[in-house]
Protein backbone atom coordinates (compact mmCIF):
# COMPACT_ATOMS: atom_id res chain seq x y z
CA UNK A 1 0.00 0.00 0.00
CA UNK A 2 1.25 3.58 -0.83
CA UNK A 3 1.41 6.90 0.81
CA UNK A 4 1.35 10.16 -0.73
CA UNK A 5 2.00 14.09 0.20
CA UNK A 6 -1.02 16.37 -0.18
CA UNK A 7 -1.06 20.01 0.05
CA UNK A 8 -4.18 21.97 0.08
CA UNK A 9 -3.16 25.26 -1.31
CA UNK A 10 -3.78 28.80 -0.06
CA UNK A 11 -6.18 29.41 -2.32
CA UNK A 12 -8.33 26.55 -1.52
CA UNK A 13 -7.76 27.09 2.03
CA UNK A 14 -8.96 30.90 1.56
CA UNK A 15 -12.36 29.84 -0.20
CA UNK A 16 -13.19 27.50 2.38
CA UNK A 17 -12.66 24.43 0.13
CA UNK A 18 -10.73 22.43 2.91
CA UNK A 19 -13.97 20.10 3.65
CA UNK A 20 -15.19 19.71 -0.49
CA UNK A 21 -11.13 18.55 -0.74
CA UNK A 22 -10.64 16.49 2.04
CA UNK A 23 -13.58 14.95 1.87
CA UNK A 24 -13.41 13.69 -2.14
CA UNK A 25 -10.08 12.09 -0.63
CA UNK A 26 -11.35 10.72 2.22
CA UNK A 27 -14.57 8.94 0.49
CA UNK A 28 -11.97 6.86 -1.85
CA UNK A 29 -13.07 2.91 -0.49
CA UNK A 30 -9.65 1.99 1.12
CA UNK A 31 -8.48 5.25 2.05
CA UNK A 32 -7.04 6.58 5.05
CA UNK A 33 -5.98 10.06 6.32
CA UNK A 34 -2.77 9.17 8.70
CA UNK A 35 -1.92 13.42 9.42
CA UNK A 36 -3.09 16.52 8.72
CA UNK A 37 -2.02 19.93 9.89
CA UNK A 38 -2.64 23.69 8.54
CA UNK A 39 0.84 25.57 8.83
CA UNK A 40 2.04 28.01 7.03
CA UNK A 41 4.69 27.00 4.77
CA UNK A 42 8.42 28.70 5.14
CA UNK A 43 11.05 29.63 2.45
CA UNK A 44 13.23 26.82 3.25
CA UNK A 45 10.64 24.05 2.46
CA UNK A 46 8.99 26.03 -0.23
CA UNK A 47 12.73 25.88 -1.98
CA UNK A 48 12.88 22.35 -1.29
CA UNK A 49 9.74 21.11 -2.39
CA UNK A 50 9.81 23.31 -5.86
CA UNK A 51 13.48 23.06 -6.39
CA UNK A 52 13.33 21.51 -9.37
CA UNK A 53 10.96 24.32 -10.60
CA UNK A 54 14.00 26.95 -9.56
CA UNK A 55 15.11 29.45 -12.45
CA UNK A 56 11.53 28.98 -14.28
CA UNK A 57 9.59 32.27 -14.63
CA UNK A 58 6.66 31.22 -12.59
CA UNK A 59 9.09 29.46 -9.65
CA UNK A 60 8.94 33.25 -7.64
CA UNK A 61 5.60 34.10 -7.96
CA UNK A 62 4.46 30.49 -7.07
CA UNK A 63 6.58 30.65 -3.69
CA UNK A 64 5.01 34.10 -2.82
CA UNK A 65 1.26 32.63 -3.05
CA UNK A 66 2.19 29.19 -1.70
CA UNK A 67 3.42 31.30 1.24
CA UNK A 68 0.36 33.80 1.36
CA UNK A 69 -1.45 32.45 3.98
CA UNK A 70 -1.93 28.91 5.57
CA UNK A 71 -2.10 25.40 3.71
CA UNK A 72 -3.01 21.92 5.02
CA UNK A 73 -0.58 19.04 4.73
CA UNK A 74 -1.83 15.83 5.02
CA UNK A 75 -0.74 11.88 4.47
CA UNK A 76 -2.93 9.99 2.60
CA UNK A 77 -2.35 6.37 2.57
CA UNK A 78 -4.03 3.60 0.62
CA UNK A 79 -4.34 1.13 -2.98
CA UNK A 80 -2.57 3.35 -5.61
CA UNK A 81 -3.00 6.23 -3.70
CA UNK A 82 -0.49 8.57 -5.44
CA UNK A 83 -1.70 8.18 -9.43
CA UNK A 84 -5.56 8.18 -7.74
CA UNK A 85 -4.93 11.38 -5.80
CA UNK A 86 -3.22 13.12 -8.76
CA UNK A 87 -6.54 12.03 -10.77
CA UNK A 88 -8.73 13.60 -8.57
CA UNK A 89 -6.82 16.34 -8.89
CA UNK A 90 -6.63 16.72 -12.91
CA UNK A 91 -4.35 18.19 -14.99
CA UNK A 92 -2.35 21.75 -13.54
CA UNK A 93 -4.33 23.80 -15.47
CA UNK A 94 -7.51 24.30 -14.30
CA UNK A 95 -9.16 24.95 -17.52
CA UNK A 96 -8.12 21.90 -19.47
CA UNK A 97 -8.73 19.86 -16.19
CA UNK A 98 -12.13 18.23 -16.80
CA UNK A 99 -15.56 18.66 -15.09
CA UNK A 100 -15.94 16.33 -11.49
CA UNK A 101 -11.71 16.78 -11.17
CA UNK A 102 -10.65 19.61 -8.11
CA UNK A 103 -9.10 21.70 -10.35
CA UNK A 104 -11.68 21.23 -12.82
CA UNK A 105 -14.62 22.01 -10.25
CA UNK A 106 -12.94 25.01 -8.31
CA UNK A 107 -9.81 26.27 -10.47
CA UNK A 108 -9.58 29.16 -13.57
CA UNK A 109 -5.98 29.63 -12.95
CA UNK A 110 -2.84 27.85 -13.02
CA UNK A 111 -0.68 28.83 -10.23
CA UNK A 112 -4.24 28.99 -7.83
CA UNK A 113 -4.97 24.96 -8.77
CA UNK A 114 -5.95 24.16 -5.04
CA UNK A 115 -3.55 21.26 -4.51
CA UNK A 116 -0.52 19.68 -4.86
CA UNK A 117 -0.07 15.78 -4.93
CA UNK A 118 3.11 13.59 -4.87
CA UNK A 119 3.84 12.58 -8.78
CA UNK A 120 5.78 9.42 -7.92
CA UNK A 121 6.63 6.75 -5.07
CA UNK A 122 10.05 8.87 -4.92
CA UNK A 123 8.54 12.30 -4.76
CA UNK A 124 6.40 10.72 -1.85
CA UNK A 125 8.89 9.46 0.00
CA UNK A 126 11.23 12.94 -0.52
CA UNK A 127 7.71 14.47 0.36
CA UNK A 128 6.50 13.01 3.70
CA UNK A 129 10.41 13.52 4.99
CA UNK A 130 10.10 17.39 4.27
CA UNK A 131 6.47 17.86 5.53
CA UNK A 132 6.19 15.21 8.27
CA UNK A 133 9.91 14.16 9.26
CA UNK A 134 8.26 12.38 12.41
CA UNK A 135 6.54 10.07 10.47
CA UNK A 136 7.58 6.65 10.57
P1 LIG B 1 3.79 18.16 -9.88
O1 LIG B 1 4.13 19.25 -8.87
O2 LIG B 1 3.54 16.88 -9.20
O3 LIG B 1 4.79 18.03 -11.01
P2 LIG B 1 1.72 19.92 -10.77
O4 LIG B 1 0.46 19.66 -11.52
O5 LIG B 1 1.53 20.55 -9.43
O6 LIG B 1 2.43 18.57 -10.63
P3 LIG B 1 4.13 21.31 -11.78
O7 LIG B 1 4.45 21.44 -13.22
O8 LIG B 1 5.03 20.52 -10.93
O9 LIG B 1 2.60 20.87 -11.71
O10 LIG B 1 4.09 22.80 -11.20
C1 LIG B 1 4.04 23.02 -9.82
C2 LIG B 1 3.07 24.12 -9.56
O11 LIG B 1 3.56 25.33 -10.13
C3 LIG B 1 1.69 23.94 -10.23
O12 LIG B 1 0.83 23.14 -9.47
C4 LIG B 1 1.21 25.37 -10.33
O13 LIG B 1 0.71 25.85 -9.08
C5 LIG B 1 2.49 26.12 -10.65
N1 LIG B 1 2.70 26.27 -12.08
C6 LIG B 1 3.15 25.33 -12.96
N2 LIG B 1 3.24 25.81 -14.20
C7 LIG B 1 2.83 27.10 -14.13
C8 LIG B 1 2.69 28.15 -15.08
N3 LIG B 1 2.95 27.98 -16.36
N4 LIG B 1 2.24 29.35 -14.62
C9 LIG B 1 1.97 29.55 -13.32
N5 LIG B 1 2.09 28.61 -12.39
C10 LIG B 1 2.51 27.40 -12.77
Amino acid sequence: TQRTLVLLKPDAVRRGLIGEIVGRIERKAGWTITALELRTLDQETLEQHYGEHKGRPFYEPLLEFMSSGPVVALVAEGERVIEGVRALAGPTDPIAAAPGSIRGDFGTITRENLIHASDSEESAERELKLFFPGLS
